[in-house]
C-alpha cells in the first residue's frame, strides 16, 4: 500500500460497538460509507478488521525521567505511538512546547492539559509549575489558555514530613482554580495516588482524575453520581512495588504504595461496575515508554473490564468522551486494520495490520 490516495477498505468496519459496516471508503483523507464515483485502477483495497485510531488518554510527549526533552526526542516518542496505532494522545503535563507537532500530517494529533501544576516541592522535579494554594487559580487560568481545553493539577504526592501520600491543596483552592478552568472552557483532571484528596476534588467540581488507586466504596459512588472519569493507567500502577522498594526511606509510604498496588484491578473493576467512565491511558513519558495502549486496554480486560468495553475505552467511547470523532461519514481518516476481531482477543491490538493517519497509509 503507498503513502495517499484513495483507499477502499473491505471486511468488518467497526463504526461503533454496535455499528458495524461491510466497507468503507478514504477519499481525500476522509472516511466514506457511499463508493466514491470513479473508483478504479488508482484506489488501494485492503482487507479486514477496522477500528479507530486508538487513543492513549495519558501520556506525555516532549519529557522523560529528567524533564523537558528535545524536539527529535518528542519526534520519536509520537511516532512510537503511532506505531502502536495511537493516533489521538491526550497529553496529560508537558513542559515543552510541543504545538509544532500541530503541523505534521504524519504524527498523531495530540489534546494537550498545559504543563503540570503542583505544590512546591511535591512533584518530580523539572515537571511543573511548582506554587501554592494562592496562586492556584491564575495558574490554572495560564495553563488553560495554552492547552488544548484541559488542565493538570498534582492531586496528592508524598509529604516528607508525614512520610506518605498526602492531598496537595486545600479545598477553597481547588474550589477557586476549577471553577476559572470552567470559565476559561478548559476540563480539569488531577494526578492523585491515594485516598484522602479525592472528595475534595470532586467536591469541588473535577472533570477527571488519573490513577485513582485510591477510590474506596465511600468515594466511588461520589464519582459516578458525578460523571466524573477515570485514567487507571494500569501500566504505570503495576511499578508501584519498584517505587516502594526504592523509597524504603518512607516505610508508611511504602506500604501504602503496595497496598494501591495489590488493590488495583479490584478498584478499577468496582469503579467500572458502579458506571465510572473509565478511559485507556498509559502515562507513558514519565517513566514508561510509549506505544503501550495495546498493552493498557488488555490491562483493563484482566481487571475485568469485559474485552468490547475495554476497546471502547480506547477508541469510541474515548474519542466521544475528548470531543472527536471516530469513523463516522465525514471524519478524517485516523484508522487501524486488523487481521482478526480484537473484541474476540484483545491481543489482536497489538498487531495492526495497517496504520491510516489522515488517509496516509503510514505502517
Ligand atoms: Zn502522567
Amino acid at each position: 500500500m503507498s503513502d495517499r490516495g484513495n483507499l477502499h477498505i473491505k471486511g468488518r468496519v467497526l463504526a461503533g460497538p454496535e455499528d458495524i459496516r461491510d466497507e468503507l471508503w478514504v477519499v481525500d483523507g476522509r472516511v466514506t460509507y457511499e463508493r466514491p464515483p470513479g473508483t478504479g485502477r488508482d484506489t488501494l483495497g485492503a482487507e479486514g478488521w477496522v477500528l479507530p485510531g486508538l487513543v492513549d488518554a495519558h501520556c506525555h510527549v516532549g519529557l522523560d525521567q529528567q524533564g523537558p526533552v528535545d524536539e527529535a526526542t518528542s519526534e520519536k516518542q509520537a511516532l512510537t505511538e503511532r506505531e502502536a496505532g495511537a493516533l489521538l494522545l491526550r497529553d496529560a503535563g508537558s513542559p515543552s512546547d510541543t504545538r509544532w507537532i500541530d503541523d505534521r500530517e504524519d504524527l498523531p494529533r495530540i489534546i494537550r492539559a498545559g504543563r503540570h501544576i503542583a505544590r512546591t516541592k511535591r512533584y518530580i522535579r523539572n515537571y511543573a509549575h511548582e506554587i501554592e494554594p494562592g496562586d492556584l487559580a491564575a495558574y490554572v487560568r495560564l495553563e488553560a489558555k495554552r492547552g488544548d481545553g484541559w488542565v493538570k493539577l498534582v492531586g496528592d504526592w508524598i509529604d516528607r514530613g508525614e512520610g506518605d501520600l498526602a492531598p496537595c491543596w486545600p479545598r477553597w483552592a481547588l474550589e477557586e482554580a476549577i471553577a476559572a478552568a470552567h470559565e476559561e472552557g478548559a476540563r480539569v483532571t488531577a494526578h492523585c495516588f491515594a485516598e484522602n484528596s479525592l472528595r475534595d476534588l470532586v467536591e469541588a467540581g473535577i472533570d477527571c482524575i488519573e490513577h485513582a488507586t485510591g477510590l474506596t466504596e465511600e468515594t466511588i459512588p461520589l464519582f459516578a453520581e458525578r460523571g466524573v472519569a477515570i485514567v487507571p493507567t494500569l501500566v504505570n500502577t503495576a511499578t508501584f512495588p519498584r517505587l516502594a522498594r526504592v523509597g524504603t526511606k518512607y516505610p508508611r509510604w511504602s506500604e501504602h504504595m503496595m497496598r494501591l498496588h495489590e488493590s488495583r484491578y479490584e478498584t478499577v473493576r468496582a469503579a467500572f461496575d458502579a458506571g465510572i467512565p473509565v478511559y485507556a491511558g498509559t502515562d507513558a513519558g514519565g517513566s514508561l515508554a510509549h506505544g503501550l495502549v495495546p498493552a493498557e486496554v488488555a490491562e483493563l480486560v484482566t481487571a475485568g473490564i469485559p474485552p468490547a468495553e475495554a476497546l471502547s475505552a480506547a477508541t469510541w467511547g474515548a474519542r466521544r468522551w475528548l470531543g472527536r470523532p471516530g469513523l463516522e461519514e465525514g471524519a478524517p481518516a485516523d484508522l487501524l486494520v486488523f487481521a482478526e476481531d480484537p473484541r474476540a482477543d484483545i491481543r489482536v491490538l497489538n498487531d495492526p495490520r495497517h496504520v491510516v493517519l489522515r488517509g496516509g497509509v503510514v505502517r
